[in-house]
């Protein structure tokens, strides 16, 4: 009709202004939410597919707002980068996992690692290095237990840029992981330049492992390279007994998804290890 377009445009600007009304609240509710106690950590159980056995964990941050309740992260994350909060942020879920994976040690549960998600705004932090040997120091972890989940949808020359903050976390042991592995633009002898120990497959290839030959395809490659170049894999949101059943078959080392557990709070993962531990 003939006010399709005005109508459509007001649509338009009203669905703006809602959604930087919505950001702004956000951001809003960013700048209290540490000190209220409204963040929380989550972890989720990573296998080693061949030994059936618990190995590590994904940290996953969670914010409950006083008033809207639960707000994913892909929501939040995103305005937190946007607004310049993700570095305090990110400071935060440090620091908590490390306590965290002092505290599992203490009473005996003994993981390989703990992932850590870093927002490439943290890598650009010119202290960002002295804050994480300052967390490590003072929680007294062995580094080796904990690993940096870094993404690849970020462009490899920002990566490349970044080459010298990912040699020093190297050197410091702390491992390295490109998250969402296949959705960004790596060629393989980037790959081979980076100081990385694992890839992780990007969950939309997993998802329709069994209906999408081209995908079946990408999954097989994307473990053949790791192979090749010496680096682990992981395949995450796995949830089907057919994904994970493939990925075995692949010789995939490593399984994340629902199809074992969705992310934890601290003492369900605790029960969680401690169900798999007992004969
Ligand atoms: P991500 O790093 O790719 O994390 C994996 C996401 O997949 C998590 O969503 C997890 O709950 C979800 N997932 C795991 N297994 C399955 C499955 O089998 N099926 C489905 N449908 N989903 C599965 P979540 O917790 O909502 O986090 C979303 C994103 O937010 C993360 O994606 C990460 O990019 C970001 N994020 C979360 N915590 C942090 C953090 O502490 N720092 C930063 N910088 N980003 C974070
Ligand atoms: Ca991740
Ligand atoms: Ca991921
Ligand atoms: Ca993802």
């Amino acid at each position: 009709s003939k006010n399709a377009g005005s109508s459509g445009f007001r649509f338009y600007v009203e669905s703006l202004s809602q959604k930087s009304r919505e950001e702004f609240e956000i951001e809003t509710g960013l700048r209290h939410a540490l000190y209220r106690g409204e963040m929380f950590i989550n972890y989720q159980p990573i296998i080693d597919s061949s030994k059936n056995r618990i190995v590590g964990a994904e940290a996953l941050l969670r914010w409950r707002h006083s008033e809207r309740g639960l707000i994913p992260p892909g929501r939040f994350i995103p305005v937190a980068e946007k607004k310049d909060m993700i570095a305090g942020l990110g400071e935060w879920v440090l620091e908590n996992t490390c306590r965290q994976i002092r505290s599992w040690n203490d009473m005996g549960i003994r993981l390989d690692f703990v992932a850590v998600n870093i927002s490439v705004k943290q890598l650009e932090d010119r202290e960002f290095i002295e804050k994480v040997r300052r967390i490590v120091e003072r929680t007294g972890i062995d580094p080796d237990q904990l690993e940096f989940e870094i993404t690849e949808s970020i462009s490899m020359d920002n990566l490349k840029n970044r080459q010298g903050v990912l040699n020093e976390l190297d050197k410091m042991g702390i491992r390295l992981a490109l998250d969402d592995f296949g959705t960004g633009f790596s060629s393989l002898g980037n790959l081979k330049k980076l100081a990385v120990s694992k890839l992780k497959i990007d969950r939309s290839f997993i998802s329709d492992i069994n209906l999408n030959e081209h995908n079946t395809a990408i999954v097989s490659t994307i473990i053949a390279i790791a192979r090749i170049l010496g680096l682990s894999v992981v395949a995450e949101g796995v949830e089907t007994r057919e994904q994970l059943d493939f990925l075995r078959g692949e010789s995939c080392d490593m399984i994340q998804g629902y199809f074992f557990s969705v992310p934890l709070s601290k003492s369900d993962f605790e029960k969680f290890v401690k169900l798999q531990s007992s004969p």
